[in-house]
């Protein structure tokens, strides 16, 4: 945020998206609260993007367009989404949304988050102690974490060798949670199978990198959610009113957590 300092009455931002790494913490002054936008209608977006990137990898639709390419008529197995086992990395706003949408179509339910979560119909693991177990069973893994120090690198050599042999990814995190050359090593190797990626380290994405034409990665313009103008500045709204009536703000950023 430029010239920060020079706004002396300022006492809170809004940030108009859920993520707030693009902010730097240390040149905000601590008398200034930062809100992140917590939104009904951002999260049902994002649940929609999680639901149709599951189905997709589910169905093998990355392996069907290879197919279609060389004019290859091969039918893959057909089975229910209830054989499919699709895990959800951050237990916020987002994550539960999608876990929700993705419960009525009988996926089995993974979580993994920093505190322990209670959510029915998915069963939850905590903590790095508890990565490499949730990671092992999730043959789709959706990213949604906030961006910090503890995520940045999250999705490395290490952990892509922890997921079940040619399991499903989707990146709609920040495009840092992912080691991007090791993804690429783990998709020739087979130890991923496909990706669904929304979110780069570099973005947009630079024109020559690899992931671009990879045959079993799905690019997407950072387009998974956004927040909707109208519901947006109703929460903003709805906030700033909860200030003027002396209740704390709502969805205030730890500067500490960094998110
Ligand atoms: P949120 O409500 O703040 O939830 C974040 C969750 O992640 C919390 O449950 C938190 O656990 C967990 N978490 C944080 N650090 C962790 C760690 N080191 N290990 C394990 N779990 C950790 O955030 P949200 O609204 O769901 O948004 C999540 C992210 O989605 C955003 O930060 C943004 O990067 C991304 N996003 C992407 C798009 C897009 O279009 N692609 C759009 C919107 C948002 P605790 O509560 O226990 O701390």
């Amino acid at each position: 945020v430029a010239d920060i300092e020079r706004y002396t009455s300022l006492r809170v931002l809004f940030a108009a998206g859920a993520g707030v790494d693009q902010f730097d913490l240390s040149k905000i002054p601590e008398s200034v609260a930062l809100v992140r936008m917590v939104d009904d209608s951002l999260a049902d977006i994002m649940a929609e993007f999680v639901v149709m990137s599951a189905l997709a990898l589910h169905r093998e639709m990355p392996a069907y367009r290879v197919a279609q390419a060389a004019q290859v008529w091969e039918p893959l197995s057909i089975l229910p989404a209830a054989t499919s086992r699709v895990g959800v990395m951050g237990l916020g706003q987002l994550g539960q949304a999608c876990l929700a949408q993705l419960r009525h179509l009988k996926f089995q339910l993974l979580g993994w988050n920093r505190s322990a979560r209670q959510i029915d119909g998915v069963t939850t693991y905590t903590g790095p102690g508890e990565l490499a177990s949730f990671l092992s069973q999730c043959d789709i893994l959706v990213n949604l974490l906030p961006l910090t120090d503890s995520t940045r690198g999250i999705l490395n050599r290490e952990t892509l060798a922890q997921l079940p042999r040619g399991a499903g990814l989707v990146n709609v995190g920040r495009g840092e949670h992912v080691v991007e050359a090791d993804l690429l090593a783990a998709l020739d190797a087979g130890q991923v199978g496909a990706a669904i990626l929304d979110v780069f380290q570099q973005e947009p994405l630079p024109q020559a990198h690899p992931l671009w034409s990879h045959p079993q990665v799905w690019v997407t313009p950072h387009i998974a959610s956004t927040m909707q103008v109208e519901g947006g500045a109703a929460v903003v709204a709805k906030n700033i009113l909860r200030d003027l009536e002396g209740a704390e703000l709502l969805h205030t950023v730890d500067r500490q957590a960094g998110y």
